[in-house]
């Protein structure tokens, strides 16, 4: 249950949806987080995209994380919020010329590169800049996330790293580039995995692909794995925190590296989702023959997870009721679309017009997607104190 019966009272009358955020449990993530990296000589980035409010950045800023970005305002913002640019990477497919500049002039730690010809548009940026770039290698492991398939991003067929067939041309363009320094090797297989033997599988991929420089005389230093930690999304209060000692742990045990080669790591959803829940209001319920709706005053426009790749979140009545029966309601959202549904068939206390309804581990992929279509107002949250 997201909140106690005074916690309840306070929200009456706060205009929803909203989302709001637990900024104590994001706290205890990150120091469960952080305690089990440093144990370890690891490094972690925060990926921003997963969630870019300001409150939540400067408190993931202060305890010492590094930035990862996969836009130049991405870029920006961490400047902005006061991330140190020396554990900034930039990270992404398409990287424009614009910021690729900016990201340059900022000094940032390194670029993670994708192709053979990104490489070059940078040694040719850095050069007019008279800097030089630091960069990671972006490899395809060709490991399976056995996760959900828009979220895995490690195999041959997907669009993201340098080919493994281009490796061999990668490596000497590198050698011919006066502007761009090598650094390390990124690897990221895709996102919400919870069997830690992928990440196993990953380890055995990584060691193979840095031997491989290693024979060809290249020294790495920096291993960059990505991030893709999971999150309990049907049980968010039995499993507030994910099991970082365990995660690190496999990296500690399965990756080859020297006292000199860091390992760094590139976490969003675990550090963010369980911190915040969507807040929403039912607006109707209805009954049809088969079936009962609620209808809420949140929609895809405030969280697309559910519409974009039929994503679980568990859905909860906000208020205590003993008395209430079940009833298994399709729980939908206004906006004009079929896609616009959080779930269907759930259990929920019986619900009227008025009641507030909570959908949890939110804090990840939530706010950041919302958008104005249908011209829907802009998102709202609020904070726990
Ligand atoms: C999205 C992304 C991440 C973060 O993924 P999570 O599943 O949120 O941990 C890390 N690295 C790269 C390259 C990404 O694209």
């Amino acid at each position: 249950m997201l909140f106690n019966d005074q916690q309840v009272e306070k929200l009456v009358g706060v205009e929803t949806p909203f989302y709001y955020y637990d900024l104590a449990l994001l706290e205890r993530t990150l120091d469960a987080a952080k305690q089990a990296a440093d144990k370890r000589k690891f490094h972690i980035h925060y990926a921003l995209k997963a969630n870019f409010n300001d409150r939540i950045l400067s408190i993931i800023r202060s305890k010492g994380f590094g930035a990862d970005c996969v836009s130049g305002n991405e870029v920006q913002k961490s400047i902005d919020v006061g991330f140190e640019a020396s554990k900034i990477t930039f990270a992404g497919v398409g990287k424009s010329d614009k910021e690729i500049t900016s990201a340059l002039k900022h000094q940032i730690f390194a670029f993670n590169v994708e192709s053979i010809q990104e490489l070059e548009v940078i040694d040719e940026l850095a050069a007019k800049l008279g800097e030089k770039a630091n960069v990671s290698l972006r490899i395809n492991p060709n490991v399976d996330a056995h996760t959900h398939h828009y979220i895995t991003t490690g195999l041959d067929e997907n669009k993201f790293g340098v080919p493994n067939s281009e490796l061999e041309q990668a490596a000497s363009v590198l050698r011919s580039c006066a502007h761009v320094n090598l650094v390390g090797l990124h690897f990221h297989v895709g996102s919400q995995i919870t069997d830690l033997n992928v990440f196993k599988s990953l380890c055995v991929k990584v060691n193979e692909w840095k031997n491989w420089f290693e024979e060809r005389g290249t020294y790495i230093k920096v291993i960059n794995v990505g991030g893709g930690l999971g999150v309990d999304y049907h049980a968010p209060d039995e499993n507030p925190i994910p099991d970082f000692e365990a995660y690190f742990d496999v990296f500690d045990k399965f990756l080859d590296r020297n006292g000199q080669q860091e390992v760094h790591f590139e976490l969003g959803r675990a550090l963010v989702a369980q911190c915040g829940s969507l807040v929403s209001k039912v607006l109707y319920t209805k009954s049809g023959t088969k079936k009962h709706f609620l209808i809420l005053d949140a929609g895809m426009t405030e969280l697309m997870r559910p519409a974009l790749y039929q994503a679980y979140h568990k859905i909860e009545k906000i208020g205590s009721d003993p008395s209430a029966k079940t009833i298994n309601y399709d729980v939908v959202g206004p906006i004009c679309e079929s896609s616009d549904c959080f779930g269907k068939e759930v259990p929920l206390p019986e619900s009227k017009r008025g009641d507030l309804i909570a959908i949890r581990t939110a804090g990840a992929y939530g706010e950041v997607m919302a958008s104005r279509y249908n011209l829907r107002e802009e998102i709202r949250y609020i904070y726990s104190t």
